[in-house]
């Protein structure tokens, strides 16, 4: 007879909170005992004085830092992830009328930022088993109107970057990553962000590096890391006089205070995505003996995953319309994990401002045939990054959690 479930007033698997974040860097790590906590950090800034970017020293620090672990030459620091795909949009001359192929299986700001510089997302489908933009849907998107393409690496995992940067070069149009969710990832070796011409990253709360707020743009290419610079800095250039403004560009500045926590969270990285990698492979082994679970396919190209995010699919359920039921269940049994994305393409804000771009610039609108988003919005159970972070016993109460629900799914 199994337990009754948490969510009809059984017993929850249980009651203990999975790791708390955003978590603030370790005060005395066992590799750098001579490395200020982060809370020294911040007083210094404050009783510096120093506390924007202009008079400090520490977001350009970070900058070369965070620039050196993406494998970049380039790195200028933005205010946010969704500023940071503006910027990079804008440093690549995406413009009114440009189209950009983009998926519409990701956060909102991916195709939002298309529109705040006046161009128009075109959504092309993305892959069953890995939840990321298809190379071939992007390439059948491709218009004359089109100037851009942005591979996302949804969950951390790095989309096919052989693929996309040929299709940049094919096409002749700029590859923009949006790699908000894969800080460290890496495709076959390469970091991912600037793999191709342009990438983003967040720092918001939610995400495996965080100050709260934040964001990043990476490039190898020195004249874009020079329009960055200016689109982030009211249009000055490097090394130019304060009311010299070549450009005509933002205020995307991120404070001293923020690169004193992400400072930090550099340095924490890699151990918690030592921790991560080792509890997702636990997860997936223990949930890939259950029936009715779909999880991605492996993929030796990806040689390392940024485990923002752990999908799984559940198609049975999901065809019958009761995956958010099963998700408020495994909630119930203490378990934190979410529905996720519906498609962009279904979002009636981005549906209006696509409509009124096209009819205001007199393009060709198409309605978008995107079943494969559809299929995952339905089907697909996120448990985030947290539930990473603890021990193997926290990734066995997951997995009996997946068993319980699952066997009274019937019951939902
Ligand atoms: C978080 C996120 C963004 C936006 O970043 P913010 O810092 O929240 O503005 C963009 N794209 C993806 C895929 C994200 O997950």
């Amino acid at each position: 007879m199994a337990s009754t479930l948490a969510l009809h007033g059984g017993e929850p698997i249980r009651t203990r909170p999975f790791p708390a974040w955003p978590a603030a860097a370790a005060t005395d790590s066992a590799t750098d005992a001579a490395t200020d906590s982060t809370e020294t950090e911040l007083l210094d800034v404050l009783t510096s004085g120093r506390w924007g970017s202009t008079h400090g020293t520490r977001v350009t620090a970070f900058e070369e830092d965070f620039a050196r672990y993406q494998q970049a030459a380039h790195c200028v620091c933005v205010c946010n992830g969704t500023l940071a795909l503006v910027a990079a949009l804008r440093a690549a001359g995406v413009g009114i009328g440009d189209e950009v192929v983009v998926p519409p299986y990701t956060f909102i700001a991916s195709a939002a930022a298309v529109t705040f510089v006046g161009a128009v997302p075109v959504f092309a489908d993305v892959q069953p088993d890995t939840h990321l933009l298809d190379p071939v849907a992007a390439e059948a998107a491709i218009t004359p109107r089109t100037r851009a393409v942005m591979p996302v690496h949804i969950a951390g995992r790095p989309c096919d970057m052989d693929a996309f940067t040929a299709l940049g070069r094919t096409h002749g149009i700029a590859v923009i990553e949006d790699a908000a969710q894969a800080h460290g990832a890496e495709w076959r070796g390469r970091r991912v962000g600037a793999i191709a011409d342009l990438g983003t990253f967040s720092f918001q709360s939610s995400k495996n590096m965080s100050a709260g707020e934040g964001g990043a743009v990476v490039t190898n290419d020195d004249g874009l890391a020079d329009r960055l610079y200016s689109l982030a800095n009211v249009g000055r250039v490097r090394g130019g006089g304060w009311y010299q403004h070549e450009h005509l560009g933002y205020n995307l500045r991120l404070t001293e205070f923020q690169a004193a926590v992400l400072a930090g969270q550099l340095r924490d990285h890699p151990d918690q995505q030592h921790r991560r990698e080792s509890n997702a492979t636990l997860l997936g082994s223990l949930l890939g003996e259950l029936d009715g679970v779909w999880l991605p396919s492996t993929d030796p190209s990806v040689t390392a995953h940024g485990r923002h995010l752990f999908l799984v699919r559940l198609p049975a359920l999901g065809a019958v319309g009761r995956r958010d039921a099963f998700v408020r269940a495994l909630a119930a049994e203490g378990i934190p994990c979410s529905s996720g994305y519906v498609g962009l393409h279904r979002n009636a804000a981005l549906r209006a401002e696509i409509a009124n771009l096209t009819k205001r610039l007199d393009l060709p609108s198409t309605e978008p045939f995107v079943p494969v988003t559809d299929r995952l919005a339905s089907d697909t159970v996120w448990l985030p990054q947290p539930t990473m972070l603890g021990t193997p016993e926290d990734v066995h109460d997951i997995a009996v959690a997946f068993e319980k629900v699952l066997a009274q799914a019937a019951t939902l």
